[in-house]
């Protein structure tokens, strides 16, 4: 057997093979390609999941945790969980993670994972000594039904017993439970907002002037284009969970020195101030709402759930809103930022007129995409929304509605019934993460990267798509796709 299949193995040549002779060859299984019945294309109409437009819940709260100073996630759950989406952030972000596991193996699979925990908690303490653990459970560890609360009550007991009663106000402790099985990273996300709130945040009773921002799943350049626009306005501004210098910084000090963490990321004296703030905005209504609105439940600060502000009318909405809430008015250079994307949008509206665009990723970027791309004179055909929300839904809706388009919206569907629509109606372009390279390959279609998760581009995580300044950019990328594939090289009709 063995033999038969060695022999069947090409010759390779002593010096090797050049990259024209390297070619994986894709053999169909059938010898005729047999479509799928069409009853089984629509995703509800199936029991299975074909080829997903999101990840698990877990990632989500990792991200959020990897935004606060000097902050682990400790993943309760198999390496796995943890492996791949370390994985998944360095290809995004090119940058390393600090993320530990319980490691759980048949014993916790049938005992628990409380030994595990005790001891990895014990031993990140010792060896990180960090401002907080977050402690993130996976579908493992919430099946099993990991008492997590009491293993960390036990878990602290040890720890005082070895290293005095100190060690209990030196770190933080945050339980997010994410069970992968009730929601996507989206999920993840707004759950780690709410609970980080609900443990750290306190009231003095003084409020202060302070605006809190809860960003959602942006990039670091985001972030860093949401801080050049708080600034211009003179805003007193927190950012909770922010990534922009912690998943984007120089690598400082000795990265083989223990502990070594990066020098942003949110203070836990933020989220302990929170209770004080004058008003807190969550920017991605599906990813961080929970927290905003929790902190206005409890404490009675002014929660402003603002679709992501990409493109013109988004950031408009934004911007007045904060200079509604913070009294401060809108400066001059703002005015300008937005001048500039209206000039850039009107020198480039032919490229853009009409043309048909599918759209694939979160449901907090295709909401804010779609009315961007309806702004460029562009019509939506096939809108995707990776995980099911009902808010993305209705702003889609509306901007539709608005514009006069009706697309097909997916709500929660898989990337397969989106791609077999696309493929009976080509559209001129798609906007969409990493995973619709595929589908824009086969159908000859430029496909504008944008969202989570983008790991093919260089840089892309460091260029904002929020702000006047991210939607001119964001355009730039726009046009640029289309002038490639659409016109011809000589470039004469540019
Ligand atoms: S889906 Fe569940 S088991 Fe799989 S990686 Fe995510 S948390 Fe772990």
């Amino acid at each position: 057997m063995i033999n038969n299949i060695i022999n069947t193995v090409k010759h390779i040549p002593i010096e090797g093979i050049t990259y024209k002779q390297l070619k994986v060859e894709k053999k169909p299984l059938t010898p005729e390609y047999v479509p799928p019945p069409p009853e089984l294309v629509p995703a509800e109409n199936r029991s299975v999941c074909i080829d997903p437009s999101r990840t698990c819940m877990p990632l989500g709260a990792m991200w959020a945790t990897l935004g606060v100073h000097r902050a682990i996630p400790f993943v309760q759950g198999a390496q796995g969980c943890t492996t791949y989406v370390r994985y998944t952030f360095a290809r995004i972000f090119r940058e390393p993670t600090l993320i530990a596991n319980a490691s759980f193996h048949e014993d916790a699979a049938v005992f628990g994972g409380r030994k595990n925990l005790i001891r990895g908690v014990r031993n990140l303490v010792c060896r990180y000594q960090p401002d907080l653990i977050a402690i993130v459970t996976t579908c493992s560890s919430e099946v099993i039904g990991d008492d997590i609360p009491s293993f960390l009550a036990d878990a602290l007991d040890v720890m005082e017993e070895e290293m005095g009663p100190e060690v209990r106000d030196l770190v933080k402790f945050v339980i997010v439970n994410t069970p992968s099985f009730a929601g996507s990273h989206v999920e993840g996300y707004n759950r780690a907002s709410r609970e980080f709130l609900k443990t750290l945040a306190k009231k003095t009773g003084q409020t202060t002037e302070d605006i809190y921002f809860i960003p959602g799943m942006m990039m670091p350049g985001d972030i860093k284009e949401l801080k050049h626009i708080f600034e211009l306005m003179d805003i007193s501004y927190h950012i909770l969970f922010d990534i922009s210098d912690t998943l984007d910084c120089p690598l400082v000090g000795m990265p083989q020195s223990i502990p070594c963490y990066p020098p942003g990321g949110t203070r836990v004296e933020e989220f302990i101030r929170a209770g004080d703030a004058k008003a807190i905005f969550a920017l991605s209504p599906d990813a961080g709402s929970a927290g905003a609105k929790w902190l206005e439940r409890r404490y009675k600060v002014p929660a402003f759930v603002q679709t992501m502000p990409i493109g013109v009318k988004n950031t408009d909405n934004f911007i007045k809103k904060l200079a509604e809430v913070s009294g401060r008015g809108i400066p001059e250079r703002l005015r300008w930022e937005r001048g500039i994307l209206l000039d850039a949008m009107a020198d480039t509206l032919h490229y853009t007129m009409m043309k048909r665009v599918a759209i694939c990723g979160d449901p907090d970027f295709v909401a804010g995409a779609t009315r961007f791309v309806c702004e460029l004179g562009m019509i939506p055909t096939y809108i995707l929304i990776g995980t099911k929300s009902r808010t993305a839904y209705q702003t889609i809706k509306e901007v539709c509605d608005e514009y006069g388009y009706e697309p097909v919206i997916m709500n929660g569907s898989d990337q397969f019934e989106w791609e077999y629509a696309l493929k009976h109606d080509i559209p001129d372009v798609i906007v969409g993460h990493s995973r619709c390279v595929s589908i824009s390959k086969e159908i000859q279609v430029p496909l504008v990267r944008f969202g989570f998760p983008v790991y093919d581009r260089v840089g892309y995580q460091r260029e904002p798509i929020v702000g006047y300044r991210g939607g001119e950019r964001f355009l730039a990328r726009i046009v640029n796709a289309i002038l490639d594939y659409h016109y011809p090289d000589d470039r004469v009709h540019q």
